[in-house]
């Protein structure tokens, strides 16, 4: 079982991130699990970093990473390392951190966890940005991949000199352990099981166009800043479960989870940065106060 490595941070000092995508605006759902995560972080008298996920550089705006923070210090929020006053894990910002997701991506390579992708474009989109679900269906997370380009098992040892070759003109994907129950226990939502090969297939790590996936970057990331617990929204548990296979392969500890429940709007449909009308920008403008935001938020769970 892959999720039974116990985490040797837990006799560490607590240390918590926020980690917002500056791909739009911040809205009332993000108010919620960053501040549960702040405050899980001020409790337990540990720290908090702020990582900006900026590494998509097709989606991600300056403007909306000066805008999280901003609206996060209006919320209350404060954080004691991150990409506006430093620490001793900089950069704080992913778009700055390539050499770590590399050094990362050359473990995978060496180790014939990976192994390169020409299937089209399609699920490119869908890898790099953190994969939010849908209350029903998950049309935001990569689809389970067919294993179109997945080698005979034999061929995955050694795929150096391909990466080295055709690092930049394939997508590599991470070959999951078929039929291997990911389980893990989660803080607040208890128990975890997902089916590798079922419920998430083999993922995109590397883009084409050099750029790392989420996933990678994140375990990457939290390994680098010692995270001991990663607070972060219902919508990816399944994420989890691939980051749990990712810090296997990579021999990093787990972190301990802690999934919030999403909020929804009028229909049921959770909150995305397309829901303007609750972006904190706009509860802001209309005069409403931080704490009637998070009681807003209280009494919409
Ligand atoms: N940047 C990711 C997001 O906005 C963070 C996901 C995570 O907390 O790992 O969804």
């Amino acid at each position: 079982m892959a999720a039974a490595t116990p985490s040797h941070y837990k006799r560490e000092k607590y240390r918590g991130r926020l980690a917002p995508s500056p791909t739009g605006l911040l809205h009332a759902g993000h108010a919620r699990t960053f501040h549960t995560a702040w405050q899980r972080a001020r409790n337990a008298r540990g720290a908090l970093v702020m990582r900006m996920e900026d590494l998509d550089p097709d989606r991600s705006r300056a403007e909306y990473a000066e805008a999280a923070l901003d609206d996060l210090h209006w919320l209350g929020l404060d954080w004691d390392e991150g990409p506006d006053i430093g620490g001793p894990f900089a950069p704080y910002a992913q778009s700055q951190r390539y050499a770590i997701y590399r050094a990362a991506m050359e473990q995978l390579v060496a180790g014939g966890f990976v192994y390169p992708c020409r299937c089209s474009r399609k699920d490119l989109a869908a890898a790099i940005s953190a994969p939010h679900e849908d209350a029903n269906q998950d049309p935001d997370d990569e689809p389970v991949y067919p294993g179109t380009c997945r080698p005979a098992l034999h061929a995955t040892d050694s795929w150096a000199s391909t990466w080295a070759d055709q690092a930049t003109t394939a997508n590599w994907r991470f070959r999951v352990p078929d039929g291997e129950a990911i389980e893990f226990t989660d803080s607040n939502l208890g128990p975890q099981r997902y089916i590798a090969g079922v419920d998430f297939g083999d993922f995109v790590v590397w883009r084409r166009d050099d750029v790392p996936s989420y996933q990678l970057a994140c375990v990457a990331d939290d390994a680098a800043m010692h995270i001991t617990e990663v607070v972060r929204g219902a919508d990816l548990l399944k994420s989890t479960a691939r980051q749990i296979l990712l810090n296997r392969a990579l021999g990093h500890y787990n972190p301990a989870w802690f999934h919030c429940a999403l909020m929804t709007d009028e229909s049921g449909k959770r909150l995305a940065k397309r829901n303007d009308a609750l972006s904190l920008r706009t509860l802001r403008e209309r005069g409403f106060t931080p704490a009637q935001v998070l009681q807003a938020n209280h009494a919409l769970q």
